[in-house]
This record gives C-alpha cells, sequence and structure tokens, in this order.
C-alpha cells in the first residue's frame, strides 16, 4: 500500500526556538494520538532547525525535511548546503523544484535533475514539485508543463531511485493564494501524473507512488481534496504554522 503523506513547508519562517516549539506541539499531538501505519508527517524546515527539529521529534511516522540542498558535493559554493549536510543533521527528506525556487532563483529543470541526483546518492527522499503558472492553465497548457517537469527533473531516474521520490503537484496559482485546485482538477491532474509513472516505469509503481497536492491546502478543504483515488496527501504551506490547523489536516488523511 503506498504511503499517504502530510508535508509541512515552513519556508523563510519561525526562528530557532519558535520552530523548536512547534516541532514538540506537533511530537506531543502525534504521541498522544498515533498515526496509523501507513501515514507518514514530514516537516520541512529552513536549514538552521534542522538538527534541533530532529531531535525534538520521537514519534514513529515523523521526520524532517529540508527545502533545497545543492547539486554539488562539496567546494567552494559560499552560502549553499550539501544533500551530505542535510543528511548529517538528521534530515530524511529534502523539497526540489518548488516553484519559489524555480522562479525566484531560476532553478531550471537540468539544475533540478542535478540536485535530485544528489540528494538521493545522500540517502534523501526527494519530494519533487511540479506545477503550471496560471497563464499556462488558461492557455490549456498545464498537462504539457507537468510532463516536461517530470521528464527533465525525474524521470532519468531508474527504478530503483524513483522509488525514493515522492511527488507533489502544486499549482502555481494556488501557492499562497488562497485559491485551491477544486478536488475534480486535483484527481485529474493526480491521475495524469500516475498514468506518466506506469508509461515510465511500471504499474506497479505507479501504484506505489505517493503524490501529494499543494496550494493553499487547510483543514476546511483537506478531507475533500484527500478523499480522491490519485490524492495521496498534501505539501502544506502556510498552514504548516499553525500546530492545530496542520494537526488537522494530517488528520484528514
Ligand atoms: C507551498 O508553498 O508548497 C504551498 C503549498 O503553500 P500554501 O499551502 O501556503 O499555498
Amino acid at each position: 500500500m503506498r504511503k499517504r503523506i502530510v508535508a509541512g513547508n515552513w519556508k523563510m519562517n519561525m526562528e530557532l526556538t519558535e520552530g523548536i516549539a512547534l516541532a514538540k506541539d506537533i511530537n506531543n499531538h502525534f504521541s498522544a494520538s498515533p498515526l496509523k501505519d501507513n501515514c507518514e508527517v514530514i516537516l520541512c524546515t529552513p536549514f538552521i532547525h534542522l538538527s534541533s527539529v530532529s531531535s525534538a521529534l520521537t514519534v514513529s511516522g515523523l521526520s524532517v525535511g529540508a527545502q533545497n540542498c545543492n547539486d554539488h558535493k562539496s567546494g567552494a559554493y559560499t552560502g549553499e548546503v550539501s544533500a551530505a549536510m542535510i543528511r548529517s543533521a538528521g534530515a530524511l527528506n529534502v523539497i526540489l523544484g518548488h516553484s519559489e525556487r524555480r522562479t525566484l532563483y531560476g532553478e531550471d529543470d537540468s539544475l533540478l535533475a542535478a540536485k535530485t541526483t544528489e540528494a538521493l546518492r545522500n540517502g534523501l527522499r526527494v519530494i519533487f514539485c511540479c506545477g503550471e503558472v496560471l497563464a499556462e492553465r488558461e492557455k490549456g497548457i498545464h498537462f504539457d508543463v507537468v510532463k516536461r517537469h517530470l521528464e527533465k527533473g525525474l524521470f532519468m531516474l531508474n527504478r530503483e531511485e524513483f522509488s525514493k521520490c515522492i511527488i507533489a503537484y502544486e499549482p502555481v496559482w494556488a501557492i499562497g493564494t488562497g485559491v485551491t485546485a477544486s478536488p475534480a482538477q486535483a484527481q485529474e491532474m493526480h491521475h495524469f501524473i500516475r498514468g506518466l509513472v506506469e508509461k515510465q516505469y511500471s504499474k506497479q509503481v505507479a501504484e506505489e507512488t505517493t503524490i501529494l497536492y499543494g496550494g493553499s491546502c487547510k483543514a476546511s478543504n483537506a478531507a475533500e481534496l484527500f478523499a480522491n483515488a490519485d490524492v495521496d496527501g498534501g505539501l502544506i504551506g502556510g498552514a504548516s504554522l499553525m500546530k492545530d490547523e496542520f494537526c488537522n489536516i494530517v488528520n484528514a488523511l
């Protein structure tokens, strides 16, 4: 059975003490009401939180992720953080290809492919984001855009490597806007993505791939999004910064 996952993307929020306090609150919540066997929660924090938040999470099914990594192993890359460093801080996951990295920092498909390879080489699980901007949806090319993101950023992986990846479909027009994709729009794209995975790898791999929805997902709409056959959970931005809201989203799994 494929994993159902809710991942919080804290983005550039929370000073260290605030982040540790939030992580402890979330940990206490799931200590009192444990996650089901096939469910997981991932907290994707700023780099400086990784080590402390990893230590704060003691409950099974909870893990930590970074929001980016460098594509090189080590060296003269001032200000950058390698996949090996992330892993050594206790994180097991990394978000790659988030639309904010693609647009604000110019990360293109080939750089993301290199980052993905480096992350996997260091034992990190990759949460790989794909999704169209509003103009692309309005032009009717949203399926082409998502296909390109996956083909260029992920499908160079062999089957074993790909099995360490989670896909997050994040329509850019829904990120941080309060506008959520409808359950039907999410299901339509997730079904399309699963079909691409089947064509590239196999039916079995497609059935085992976790595909998350991201974009203004909150406690009030999570259940109707997660109820769709191909929506296996969510990547949560703003709502992951509030303990009750976030835990209620997880409960919708
Ligand atoms: C995100 O940035 O990954 C995201 C889904 O943000 P939000 O939930 O705030 O739309």
